[in-house]
């Protein structure tokens, strides 16, 4: 990216990728001005390079007023990929701003020897595909975790960055609080301290959340997967 004074790049971020590019480009463009755009969802995010903005800008039309009022030069769509409804407005500001758009979302995980993946497109499909009294690990934001509580034959593991603010609505159920662990063998440790039988999640690409699905590779446990269609 070039080094103007006058450069001004807004980050939507939210991601490890995100934080990571903020770095790069602070480092390597001193004069210019990094924004990340947050959405607020996690009550202390952690650090980041340049500056930050937090919450929604209002629909498109509230993003293109952000980028003109901030004389943003060139926009970043660095969001989750499974954050859709952000990077569509990214793609609508730009066009209505004429700024230029760089879009960095992650390739979904392709599939490993050794992987055992039940891979279905929607996230009832994942409940629907549980094996009676299977302990699953339920990798998934907050929002989604009530449509697995008619599954009043498993036990869940929950992980959260933050305590819910409300009891989860699930009958059998753990609660971990932390962030993924970075490696497989940290990862290992959780699934057998738990005796977990499965994983569900999203197949959402990038290095962050991977450990887990190399854990459940080396242990030989199912990972039903959702694909980015749900
Ligand atoms: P979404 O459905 O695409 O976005 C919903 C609304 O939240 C957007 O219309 C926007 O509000 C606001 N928003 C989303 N990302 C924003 C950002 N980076 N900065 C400012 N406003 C933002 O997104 P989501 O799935 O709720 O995800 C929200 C954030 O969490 C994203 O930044 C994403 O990178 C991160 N994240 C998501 C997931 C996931 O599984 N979806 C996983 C990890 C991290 P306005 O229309 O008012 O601007």
């Amino acid at each position: 990216m070039p080094d103007r004074t006058s450069e001004t790049i807004l980050i939507l971020g939210g991601t490890r990728e995100a934080a990571d590019l903020a770095r790069e480009l602070v480092a390597k463009h001193p004069q210019a001005r990094i924004i990340t755009s947050l959405a607020g969802r996690t009550r202390e995010p952690a650090p980041l390079a340049g500056e930050v903005r937090t919450g929604g800008f209002g629909g498109v039309e509230g993003l293109a007023d952000y980028i003109r009022a901030n004389g943003v030069t060139r926009l970043v769509d660095a969001t989750h990929p499974f954050a859709r409804r952000i990077s569509a407005n990214a793609v609508e500001a730009a066009r209505l701003t004429g700024v230029a758009l760089d879009i960095r979302t992650r390739e979904p995980w392709a599939k490993q020897p050794g992987d055992d993946w039940i891979e279905v497109d929607t996230l009832e499909a994942a409940r629907d595909a549980l094996p009676p009294r299977a302990r699953v690990l339920l990798a998934l934001g907050s929002q989604h975790i009530g449509l697995f509580s008619s599954r009043e034959d498993v036990h869940f593991v929950v992980r959260m960055i933050d305590p819910p603010e409300t009891p989860l609505d699930l009958p059998d159920h753990a609660l971990v609080l932390g962030r993924p662990g970075d490696t497989a063998a940290v990862e290992s440790m959780l699934l057998i301290a738990h005796s977990i039988t499965h994983i569900v999640c999203r197949n959402s690409g990038g290095p962050a959340a991977y450990a887990k699905i190399e854990a459940a590779r080396q242990l030989g446990i199912p990972v039903i997967l959702v694909g980015r269609s749900d």
